[in-house]
């Protein structure tokens, strides 16, 4: 629960700077100095601004590794409908940064998912109506494979459809494209059940969820294969 007196907010923030400055920063200094001369992040890792998500406690990856794009609803407009901050930070990840992987990471309990089905709820935030547009079609998609109840289930297919969906949209950019046909970059979508503290990768062949240790496991026969 945030704090309602905004001067105490303020303060709680400005107290953990005061912390990581004593605290976090000694214990990690000669990282912070390595990282004083520039980035080099492996990964473009795309999620929704929703405050409950920490990337780097995730993927326990340490600052550096993940280039991190939040926007409402994890959404990747298809390339050509919007020249804004996603496009262009997609475009700078691959091209400049030349990351090798992009994960688009969706959650339960997302709000942009819940405003989907009850676009009702967004009649004061034209703004945010207008961004969730380039969503519509994983809505489509659920209804179309789901029965009318909107309880968490459906949420939960939305929000995975939703995943999918970005993806799609994302082969359309031409920096990823590229990447993609020259098999220098690999794409996954990613659906956090933040309850249950669990990550499901999402096959977009059959539209299944696997488990991460699934994923590891296929993922290390790939790579003995070709080894
Ligand atoms: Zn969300």
């Amino acid at each position: 629960m945030s704090e309602t007196n905004p001067q105490l907010t303020l303060l709680a923030i400005l107290e953990g700077v005061k912390r990581f400055k004593t605290d976090i920063y000694p214990k990690h200094k000669e990282l912070y100095c390595q990282l004083a001369n520039g980035q080099s992040p492996t990964t473009l890792f795309i999620t929704c601004a929703d405050s409950r998500i920490s990337p780097e406690s995730l993927t326990h990856q340490r600052p550096g590794n993940l280039f991190v794009l939040r926007n409402i609803g994890n959404i990747v407009p298809a390339y050509g409908n919007s020249f804004g901050g996603v496009t262009s930070a997609v475009e700078y990840a691959v091209c400049a940064l030349k990351v090798s992987t992009i994960i688009i990471c969706g959650h339960s309990d997302c709000g942009a998912m819940s405003a989907l089905i009850h676009p009702e709820k967004l009649e004061s935030m034209p703004a945010v109506k207008k961004w969730l547009q380039y969503a519509e079609t994983a809505h489509a998609i659920t209804d179309a494979l789901s029965a009318t109840d909107v309880g968490p289930e459906s949420i939960q297919s939305l929000t995975e459809h939703n995943v999918l969906l970005q993806l799609a949209h994302l082969r359309t950019h031409p920096s990823v494209a590229g990447a993609l046909a020259k098999k220098e970059i690999i794409l996954q979508g990613w659906y956090y059940d933040i309850p249950k503290g669990k990550i499901f990768i999402l096959d977009e062949e059959t539209r299944n969820d696997m488990t991460v240790e699934e994923a590891i496991k296929m993922l290390q026969k790939k790579i003995e294969l070709q080894s």
